[in-house]
């Protein structure tokens, strides 16, 4: 793809950091509804990461006719049949979007299931225009539910997730510790492949 514009389908500063940190060096400038002066909040009614990722790339591109990222992501626990998935911000949010809660929650689920796995999972969702396939990009990180919440680092479920992958708890972990194995990181890596080939 020529090195252009991109439109991130988010207003989360955070997001929009993260994603700035690994496009622009290459070249691709990225900006957001807030900086278009668009406002796009699509109902994320869909079934799969996918079908919400599509959904709200879908309805920014249509507004602004440019190329479009969106990313839809969630934690499974494998013991809960990959609850709570999509419904993570939903399940979070019926507790104030206080996440201590909710990783007390998932942990009185789970009872005495003993299977802690556990994956944060990134679908990304590329939009050239208005009218193209759009292509899916995704990445999961691993690790267990953690019994007891440890560390403030990340945000949302992180601190109630051992990562397998950097072998602590992911509260404990650096920004760039956690970026260089996070499931947003990997999604991201592929997208950057695929429009580094084009
Ligand atoms: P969304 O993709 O921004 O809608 O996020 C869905 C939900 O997954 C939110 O409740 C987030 O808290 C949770 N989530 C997504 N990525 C992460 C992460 O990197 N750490 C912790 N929680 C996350």
């Amino acid at each position: 793809m020529e090195k252009k514009t991109i439109v991130l389908a988010s207003n989360n500063a955070h997001k929009i950091k993260e994603y700035r940190e690994m496009l622009e060096p290459l070249g691709y400038k990225v900006t957001s509804p807030k900086e278009l002066g668009v406002v796009s909040e699509p109902i994320e009614n869909g079934e799969t990461y996918h079908d919400n990722a599509y959904i709200k790339a879908k309805s920014l591109c249509e507004l602004t006719g440019l190329a479009t990222i969106s990313d839809d992501s969630g934690f499974e626990v494998e013991g809960l049949n990959g609850f709570p998935g999509l419904k993570s911000s939903r399940f979070a949010d019926s507790n104030g979007n206080d996440y201590e809660a909710s990783g007390r929650k998932l942990n009185e689920m789970l009872g005495d299931n003993e299977n802690r796995n556990a994956d944060f999972h990134c679908t990304i969702c590329l939009l050239e225009n208005s009218t193209a396939k759009p292509l899916y990009f995704d990445g999961k990180t691993y690790g267990k539910l953690l019994k007891v919440s440890q560390g403030n680092g990340g945000f949302g479920y992180d601190p109630y997730f051992y990562s397998d992958e950097l072998n602590k708890p992911m509260g404990l972990a650096s920004e760039e510790e956690k970026n260089s194995v996070s499931h947003r990181s990997k999604a991201l890596a592929k997208l950057i492949a695929y429009l580094e080939a084009k």
